[in-house]
């Protein structure tokens, strides 16, 4: 089957949020004293989270992405990552991660298939790490990386660039990229802070800008299709640069992707109020069928581009760890 939205566009990733509870404090996701944290029978049960990819992959979903939060805060996130294997038609599952806890379970990830890991981190300077994510865990984050390095699975860091706190990092990451085989990823700030308060952007234009003051020879890749981040080669690059432009939204004609929040919301874009609610239909003997309506309603009513979405709601408040990032 294949799941198709209200403008043509084909779904099959579902990025899903196991938790929305966080060790770090990103000044960008939320504020210092975190959230008001899901309760543990407001999360989606691993049972839950299983029947819904399991109806996701009948749809035609083939593309599993598990985020949070922190995903490996969640103690049963193994289990929900080895029971996400054996569904039929999935056939990728991927994660994204602050890279705190991560280390120890790099070998189970790499037999369990795991081909990539998104790795976030926003700067390689101990004060500014602290400052930004409000707890000093570089030392393992930059671990976790060289494990990673080390291992069979592809990894991909994701930094998002803020205004006068982490510009002059745009060098110092991207120059991971001449000697190492990672792509490295800007991305544009969203207003996803949990705090309703709105900063001052750098854009996806001013981090090109600056990369091409860099590296004059940076040469911009076609946009692949689907894909998020515009990206960028050099000849004397081992990987790859990439610019995601999730604020001013360039990419949303070729969305193909869903979100599933940790208490079992489905959003069928990132700027959408989502009011579909599936944890019910997930927890109860309701049929696949019902689930699959509900799926199918979603999108079959889905904005066409965040501007869109953005409009018919009230003013952003959420936090990205309680949508998945
Ligand atoms: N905790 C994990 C992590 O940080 O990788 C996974 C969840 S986090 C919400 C997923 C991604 O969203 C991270 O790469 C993070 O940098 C990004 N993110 C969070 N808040 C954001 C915001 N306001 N604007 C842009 N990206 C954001
Ligand atoms: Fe935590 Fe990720 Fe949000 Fe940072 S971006 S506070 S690591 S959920």
């Amino acid at each position: 089957m294949a799941l198709i939205d209200n403008h043509g566009r084909s779904i099959d990733y579902a990025r899903i949020a196991v938790t929305d509870q966080c060790n770090l404090r990103c000044t960008y996701c939320m504020p210092e004293q975190g959230l008001n944290w899901l309760k543990k029978d407001e999360l989606l049960t691993q049972d839950e989270i299983h029947k819904l990819i399991q109806n996701l992959a009948f749809l035609g979903v083939k593309k599993i992405r598990f985020t949070g939060g922190e995903p490996f805060l969640r103690k049963d996130f193994l289990d929900i990552v080895k029971n996400t294997k054996s569904i039929p038609g999935i056939r990728e599952i991927s994660i994204t991660t602050n890279g705190t806890y991560t280390e120890p379970h790099i070998q189970e990830l790499v037999d369990l298939g795991i081909k990539s890991i998104n790795l976030s981190v926003d700067t390689l300077n101990p004060e500014r790490f602290l400052k930004m994510a409000r707890r000093d865990w570089l030392p393992q984050v930059q671990s976790t990386f060289n494990s990673l390095l080390d291992s069979p699975i592809q990894v991909k860091l994701n930094a998002v660039i803020m205004a006068g706190q982490n510009e002059e990092d745009i060098e110092a990451l991207s120059r991971l990229a001449i000697t190492m085989p990672v792509d490295i990823r800007f991305i544009e700030e969203m207003p996803f802070n949990g705090s309703g308060i709105n900063t001052s952007r750098v854009s996806a234009k001013d981090i090109e800008m600056r990369l091409l003051e860099l590296y004059p020879a940076l040469h911009k890749l076609p946009m692949q299709p689907t894909s998020t981040s515009q990206e960028y080669s050099h000849e004397d690059f081992s990987g790859k640069i990439g610019i995601i432009a999730a604020y001013s939204r360039t990419f949303c004609g070729t969305c193909n992707r869903i979100r599933i929040t940790p208490s079992g919301h489905l959003k069928t874009c990132l700027y959408d109020k989502s009011n579909n609610s599936l944890k019910s239909f997930l927890s109860s003997d309701s049929s696949d069928f019902i689930i699959q309506e509900k799926i199918i309603q979603a999108i079959g009513a889905r904005f066409a581009n965040g501007f869109d979405a953005e409009k018919h709601r009230a003013p952003i408040h959420e936090s990205m760890a309680s949508i998945g990032g």
